[in-house]
Order: structure tokens, then C-alpha cells, then sequence
């Protein structure tokens, strides 16, 4: 009889990290990363979003079992607790289909709810909409007048005008979190699982302010939901698989305050989502929180597998770039990337050293401490579902890798060695 399967467990405040993997066959390089160097820091290790699965075409059961079937082997055995991220869950449905496979932390996202657009509409546009919405924001006036000093952190002051405007944006965002948590808890029992909540509204484009965040974490423990976790906007530009850009003082200014705010409301992690390559602002996330965070990430493992087919399969490498090429337009809609197509060669002809460096960047000619910059890693990272569904492709790349095991595992280390040191306390 073989040993049963590992399994995932709430990792509650340790620092964490997520490792997304959409093909399921990189949990090797990312617990040999997490073991050598991921200090303090617990590993995620199964984490998928809805979005992922349907354009995967996996269900979260196969999630699960690739990262346990690699987490199984005797060198994992002093790896410590870890995860399994039910990744932006939107729909009480979604839930039970990660409950029933053993995941343990539900990234729960209302941001379907939330009217981001609210923060630059003129005040008789809140007022309106507010009017209309009254009866689900009933809480907006017994706050008003309130004042929270956060220890070390800002003043919130909740005059009418600002809660209602607030509570215009995330207040329904709010109601649907709860809605979400109590379908949650309902699935934890009915499987015998001890699950952990983190809320993300970060996939919006409007900074969270510090009233919105107290303001949902005052609404959930009101309502009786603890979390673990919360990732808020942050200000500047958190592009899929490229390093942040935006003003150093401004995120800092933002991370030291929502950090207090998650210590003084919770305590809970503070959450980076889109959290890969951007290595030039962990040090001010691990200051910020206390160490006590959550990095999100997820494209950039299956970049490294395009790495290793443009290091052995060159003519696959092409083919997996004109397909993104051709597919761009249609699989980059709901991304937030910035990419166009004109700023890169077409593959055709174009030797595979000049194309890995064009889409997937080279730390060769990255700058110690930063994250990757290039942006033709978008083009890549938005066709992951055309790339691995495709009928020719997906199998050729499965098998470069099956092939190369060893430098596959070699480009996951040396990745994430990079970004777990530059997170260490
Ligand atoms: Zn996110």
C-alpha cells in the first residue's frame, strides 16, 4: 500500500506563498524553491480560479492531486503545513466543486459587485445610486460621525458623504463576501474540512482606500466572518507576469497603512495578488505587514515551461508564439496587460534566443532585485488556455517537458529562489 496522500491544511498567519500551477507538473520545482528558500514562508502549493479551470479544461480534483502526488515524496516531509487556494471564487456554486477536492483557502472575490467607476462620480451620481441601494447598505448611517484612530496607522474618518460613497462601491461587494462566506461554511462542514477565507477586491481599477477596507473588515466581523487574509488594490500598475510599475512612496504610503489596518482589524495577512515578478516591492510588503502576508502567484510557473521549450524545442517555441499571437486579441480580455502585438517580432525566421528574450525575458538581463519587465511575457501569459488545450501543441509541450524534466525543475527553483529571498524578513 502506498502512503496515503498529503494533505492541505489553513495555514493561518504564517507568510505564505502561491504557487498556481496549470499544468500540474511544477509542484517539484516550487517545494525544492520553498524548501531551500523559503525561510518562515509555508507554501500554497494547489491553486487554481474558476477562470484557470474552464480554460484549462482540469477540474479542481486534478489540482489537488498533482501538487499531492509531488508533495508525497520523503524529501517533502519537513516542508510543514500547506495550502490549497480556491482562487476567486465568485459564485456560491464554485465552491463546493474545491470543497469536495480538499482545498482549504477560498480566495472569495465580489469584485462583480463592486461599481469601481464610484470613486470620480460627482456626489449627486452617489447620492442616486445610493438611494438605490439603501436597503442593502442599511449599516451606512449608524457609522456616520465615527472616527478610527488605527494604532500606526491612518485616521478613518466616516463622514456621510464618504461612507456613502464607499458603501456605493464594495457595500454590495460586501453583502455578496458574506453570502459567499456562509456558502463556505456550509461546504467546510458538509466535507469535515477546516477551511480559511481570504476577500480579494483586487481585480478592479481604483486603489482600495483605507474606509473601504475597514469598512469591509468592520462589516465581516460584524457579521460574524473571520478572515485570513485580504487583498486589497493597491495604487500603481500590479500587471499580470511583469515587475510594478507606479511610485515606490505611493505604495508604501498604501501597504504601511492597510498593514496597519489588517493588524488592528484582524489580525489577518495582507495579500498581493498578480504577485509574481514583482520583486522590487516584497521588501516593502514584508516591512509593511510584519511579515505577516500573502504573495499570489500564478502564469509565471507555466512562463518557465515555455522557457523550456524554447531551450529544446525551438520550431515549438514559434508555434506556441504565433498561436498566442493570433489568439491575443480574444484571451487578453479580461487581463489586466498592456502589451500589443506591434512591440515584438513575428516568430517566423526569428532565432529562439532573440524570441525567449522578446517574450519571456531573460534574468541574464535583469537588474539584481527587480522582477521581470518585458512585456511580451503578457502575450504568453494571457494564451495559457489556447497553449494547453491546443490539440498539437499542449502534448508537444508536455512532452519537451517530460523530456527535460531536470531543467524544468531547474528554471521553477532558480525563479522562485529569487522572489521567496526577496520576501525574507
Ligand atoms: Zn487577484
Amino acid at each position: 500500500m502506498p502512503d496515503p496522500l498529503p494533505l492541505a491544511r489553513p495555514l493561518g498567519l504564517s507568510p505564505s506563498f502561491g504557487f498556481g500551477d496549470r499544468l500540474g507538473l511544477a509542484t517539484l520545482g516550487h517545494a525544492r524553491a520553498l524548501l531551500r528558500h523559503g525561510g518562515p514562508i509555508r507554501g500554497i502549493f494547489a491553486q487554481q480560479s474558476v477562470r484557470e479551470l474552464t480554460r484549462t479544461g482540469r477540474e479542481a480534483e486534478d489540482v489537488m492531486q498533482a501538487a499531492q502526488t509531488a508533495l508525497r515524496a520523503p524529501e517533502f516531509a519537513g516542508i510543514g503545513p500547506w495550502g490549497a487556494d480556491a482562487d476567486h471564487l465568485k459564485e456560491p456554486a464554485d465552491i463546493e466543486r474545491y470543497a469536495k477536492a480538499g482545498f482549504t483557502f477560498y480566495t472569495l472575490d465580489p469584485s462583480p459587485c463592486m461599481e469601481a467607476a464610484a470613486d470620480a462620480w460627482p456626489q449627486e451620481q452617489v447620492e442616486a445610486r445610493y438611494a438605490e441601494i439603501r436597503a442593502e447598505v442599511a449599516w451606512v448611517e449608524a457609522l456616520a460621525g465615527q472616527r478610527i484612530a488605527v494604532p500606526e496607522g491612518p485616521v478613518i474618518d466616516c463622514t456621510l458623504p464618504q461612507l456613502k460613497r464607499a458603501a456605493v462601491k464594495i457595500g454590495r461587494a460586501i453583502g455578496k463576501t458574506v453570502a459567499l462566506a456562509r456558502s463556505l461554511a456550509e461546504s467546510s462542514a458538509r466535507h469535515g474540512l477546516q477551511t480559511e477565507i481570504e476577500v480579494s477586491v483586487d481585480e478592479t481599477d481604483t486603489p482600495t482606500s483605507f474606509l473601504e477596507h475597514w469598512l469591509v473588515a468592520h462589516r465581516l466581523r460584524e457579521e460574524g466572518v473571520t478572515i485570513a487574509s485580504l487583498a486589497p488594490r493597491f495604487p500603481g500598475s500590479l500587471e499580470k507576469g511583469v515587475e510594478y510599475k507606479g511610485d515606490p512612496a505611493v505604495l508604501a504610503a498604501s501597504m504601511n497603512g492597510h498593514g496597519a489596518l489588517a493588524r488592528f482589524m484582524g489580525p489577518y495577512k495582507l495579500s498581493l495578488h498578480s504577485g509574481s515578478d514583482k520583486l522590487a516591492i516584497y521588501p516593502l510588503l514584508a516591512r509593511a505587514s510584519r511579515g505577516c502576508f500573502h504573495v499570489k502567484s500564478a502564469g509565471t510557473s507555466y512562463l518557465e515551461a515555455l522557457r523550456v521549450l524554447a531551450r529544446h524545442d525551438a520550431d515549438g517555441f514559434r508555434q506556441a508564439i504565433a498561436l498566442a499571437r493570433a489568439r491575443y486579441a480574444a484571451d487578453r480580455a479580461s487581463y489586466h496587460v498592456s502589451a500589443e502585438l506591434a512591440m515584438f517580432p513575428e516568430p517566423a525566421g526569428c532565432d529562439s534566443a532573440a524570441l525567449e528574450a522578446a517574450y519571456l525575458d531573460r534574468w541574464e538581463d535583469t537588474p539584481p532585485g527587480r522582477g521581470f519587465t518585458g512585456l511580451g511575457r503578457q502575450v504568453l501569459h494571457c494564451a495559457f488556455g489556447s497553449i494547453l488545450t491546443d490539440p498539437a501543441l499542449g502534448p508537444r509541450l508536455r512532452q519537451v517537458l517530460a523530456e527535460h524534466a531536470a531543467t524544468h525543475e531547474a528554471f521553477l527553483v532558480e525563479h522562485f529562489a529569487r522572489h521567496l529571498r526577496a520576501l525574507q524578513p
